[in-house]
């Protein structure tokens, strides 16, 4: 009687964790016809953008980029790149597309940096900056009696003055310094950079998706966006100067302007929100905002999954009869973590296995339940994967570009891709790529090109300091 009084209990419990897993994958779906309006949605937003300062949850940051690399840039400079987990210092030697000498280094932010006072960071990376010039080599030294100069990727929304500075909007991703808040990031640097005696000049200031877009179009004439799928997520596209109603300054030669979405922020009643995004939502750093990128990009993919977990631990005890303390822990499960678990294709699922011991000190569960695991991030993964292409969708149509009008059969479109959950996350690459076609169909979706720009964005804004560059005659020479 108590051998089957316990399976009937067990088995009542694992009923309650098999409708958790219902509920959450029903409120997740994304059928064509809601990405559909997902991407309407981001098309209206981005009119009202472009209409008035303040006039959506999408910014629209005039970049001050009015001219994408040629290829004929020339030079030597720098480039820092500053916005996840790790930051990067550049020295690119530029002499025509085919001839490009690069070296760079790469240095994780220590985590109290990210959260403490802006000078400190900023000293921080000035003095990271400092050693890599140390460190020029004959090759890569600059002509003596001129200034170096600096491509500064900032990847968090700014509000732009010049293409050479602009005030910082707010932290997103982790970061939260709230005294830099209003700053402009480009004097803040620059005063690091005099205290520690490293004179440089900061030529172009630009957000990763727009160094993106600029490294993108420098090999490629067909690039018309970059979308950033990495630790946060964000988009940068061409758009005429004409289709800008807010631009209140001269209109460029070239009539056009590239414009940071800040898509992150991106926020409609069509988004799948389940309670778990709720509840990441309201414990985050930035309760309200970016709502978007807490549905797609590195930094939530695996807390959220860890959430769903929680509740099935808690409700229905999938883990035994206690919880297990480290999955009560705020993103333990890195997106990484969870990929290994999607991709695990081994038939008992010893990757997931592994990864349970190893982050959450969960032996034995039953092969049922690792199952389950798998089709939580497949869950999890494929919502964001159909969501970024909804948002290229909404770019596509914002330009005209989701259908092929007569005439145009051979127009190409190349969306410039960089980040860690594009390059490396296959599963979630793919649905991405697969959604775009389905949404596309088939025709379109030939000539729509979604390209891996593996830091593009240094490179990128390498370029811009170039064609800012003080010295252009020395460039162009
Ligand atoms: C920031 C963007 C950035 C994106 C990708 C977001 O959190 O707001 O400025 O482009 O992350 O790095
Ligand atoms: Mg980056």
């Amino acid at each position: 009687v108590l051998v089957i009084r316990h399976r009937m209990r067990s088995s009542g419990k694992w009923a309650k964790a098999m409708d958790i897993l219902k509920d959450f994958e029903d409120k997740c779906g994304t059928p064509i016809a809601k990405l559909r309006q997902v991407a309407d949605a981001m098309t209206v937003e981005m009119h009202a953008g472009l209409a008035s300062d303040g006039g959506s949850k999408l910014k629209m940051l005039i970049s001050f980029v009015d001219n994408l690399p040629t290829g004929e840039e020339k030079g030597i400079f720098y480039a820092l790149d500053l916005g996840g987990t790790n930051f990067r210092v550049l020295r690119v030697k530029l002499g025509g597309v085919k001839n490009v000498k690069k070296e760079f280094q790469e240095v994780s932010i220590p985590p109290n940096f990210m959260i403490g006072k802006s000078e400190d960071l900023f000293d921080f990376i000035a003095g990271e900056l400092a050693k890599f010039v140390a460190t020029e080599d004959e090759d890569m030294q600059i002509p003596p009696g001129t200034q170096r100069e600096l491509g500064f990727t900032f990847s968090f929304p700014v509000k732009q003055s010049s293409i050479a500075g602009g005030t910082l909007v707010r932290w997103t991703k982790g970061f939260n310094i709230e005294d830099a808040v209003g700053l402009d990031v480009v004097e803040e640097l620059t005063k690091a950079m005099e205290r520690i005696g490293l004179d440089m000049r900061v030529s172009a200031l630009v957000n990763d998706t727009v160094g993106t877009l600029a490294g993108g179009r420098y090999g490629n004439p067909h690039v018309i966006a970059a979308v950033i799928l990495g630790t946060g997520t964000n988009a940068a596209y061409v758009e005429r100067a004409s289709a800008i109603p807010k631009w209140q300054g001269l209109h460029p030669k070239s009539g056009e302007m590239v414009i940071n979405m800040e898509w992150g922020n991106f926020r409609s009643s069509h988004l799948p929100l389940t309670e778990y995004d709720e509840s990441l939502d309201n414990d985050s750093l930035n309760p309200g905002e970016q709502i978007f990128e807490k549905l797609i990009s590195g930094m939530y993919l695996g807390e959220v999954l860890r959430r769903v977990l929680l509740k099935m631990a808690e409700e229905a005890e999938v883990f035994g009869d206690t919880v297990p303390v480290k999955l009560q822990k705020p993103f333990i499960i890195r997106t990484p973590d969870m990929s290994a678990m999607h991709h695990d294709s081994t038939p008992d699922l010893k990757v997931v296995a592994t990864k349970l011991k190893d982050i959450l000190e969960i032996s034995n569960t039953s092969l049922k339940m690792r199952k389950v695991i798998v089709e939580l991030c497949d869950i999890v993964a494929t919502r964001g994967a159909r969501l970024s292409a909804a948002g290229i969708l909404g770019i596509l149509k914002k330009t005209g570009r989701d259908v092929l009008k007569e005439g145009q059969e051979n127009q190409k479109s190349v969306i410039a891709m960089d980040g860690g959950l594009f390059e490396h996350y296959t599963k979630f690459r793919n649905a991405l790529q697969n959604t775009m076609d389905e949404l596309l169909g088939e025709e379109t979706s030939k000539n729509v090109i979604i390209e891996l720009s593996n830091d593009g964005s240094g490179l990128g804004a390498a370029l811009l300091a170039a064609s800012h560059s003080q010295y252009l005659e020395y460039i162009e020479s």
